[in-house]
């Protein structure tokens, strides 16, 4: 580890002035991936800049249709919030799946977009949820901020201080779980916004995107319902899938085609508990 400076502001701009006075400090959020870069020497910022217990960045809550978390909320209290169980319970699930505990108790909400990492899980329910990423600065559109692998519209010393995620009639989270790390090997969210499809896919590419041939399919479905069959024979362009010793580009598509139909199942399995 290099040496490096320990900032805590007392303030959201007493954070992004310190991050613009000196051009490598950097954000720290629980420090889950950050600190291991730094132990291995492959990040050497001069100053970490902790935001996790910035108040602004903290707390969950619900306004109409809008379930807005702040930035630093741990993946731990997203998945036992009631208010994020009541409004989008896909949401708790895909947070209580995230790594182990100890991750779970660490990593926070801004911390893993900001990331984007291509394995990550929330990144698929940004996408999927049509949530806005608010910053100390704008406004950005979910479906604009990831660009690619570890690559956000973030600016150098912009904060993301919220997710603003839309509250679907019915969603899905479904994930296959690296065996040692927990990541997703392919994870597929799918949310259905008053018949409006959204299938979000992570892990499968280098970074999250919008599966479009599905949800036009699910839109021209007969049936309101979403059958589970209804992505049978669709699986997504693999071409420019990820390649790792768990697996390669042709079998993360298979996956997430299966995926898909296991997320269909269990929207059906959340309507006969409805019903
Ligand atoms: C063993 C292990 C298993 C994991 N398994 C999973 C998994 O299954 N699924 C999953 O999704 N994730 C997984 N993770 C990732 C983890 O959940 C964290 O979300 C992720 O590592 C980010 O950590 P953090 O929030 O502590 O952010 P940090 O490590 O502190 O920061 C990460 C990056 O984001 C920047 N940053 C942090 N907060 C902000 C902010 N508010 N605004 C702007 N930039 C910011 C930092 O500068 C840094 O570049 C795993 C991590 C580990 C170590």
């Amino acid at each position: 580890m290099y040496p490096f400076s320990y900032v805590r502001p007392a303030s959201v701009q007493e954070a992004v002035d310190c991050l613009s006075r000196f051009p490598d400090a950097r954000p720290l959020a629980g420090g889950m991936t950050l600190l291991p870069t730094l132990k291995q020497r492959l990040s050497a910022p001069s100053h970490l800049v902790d935001l996790s217990r910035l108040p602004a960045l903290q707390g969950i809550s619900q306004e109409g249709g809008v379930l807005r978390i702040g930035a630093a909320t741990r993946h731990a209290a997203v998945a036992q919030s009631d208010v994020v169980r009541r409004c989008i319970p896909a949401l708790s699930d895909l947070a209580g799946l995230i790594g182990d505990q100890q991750v779970r108790n660490r990593g926070t909400l801004g911390g893993s977009i900001a990331n984007s990492d291509p394995a990550a899980d929330y990144p698929s329910a940004v996408l999927a949820l049509k949530a806005t990423v608010v910053t100390d600065r704008r406004r950005i559109d979910g479906d604009a901020f990831f660009l690619g692998m570890f690559e956000t519209a973030l600016e150098p010393t912009e904060i993301v201080t919220a997710v603003e995620f839309r509250v679907p009639d019915r969603a899905a989270y479904v994930k296959h779980r690296h065996a040692a790390s927990g990541y997703a090997v392919a994870g597929v969210f799918i949310a259905d916004h008053g018949g409006d499809a959204r299938v979000a896919v992570t892990g499968a590419a280098p970074f999250a995107f919008r599966w479009t041939a599905a949800e036009q399919r699910l839109a021209a479905s007969a049936t309101e319902t979403w059958a589970p069959d209804t992505l049978v024979g669709l699986e997504p362009e693999s071409s420019a899938f990820n390649a790792d010793a768990t697996a390669t580009p042709a079998y993360r598509a298979h996956l997430v085609g299966v995926l898909a139909g296991r997320a269909l199942s269990t929207l059906r399995t959340l309507e006969a508990k409805v019903n």
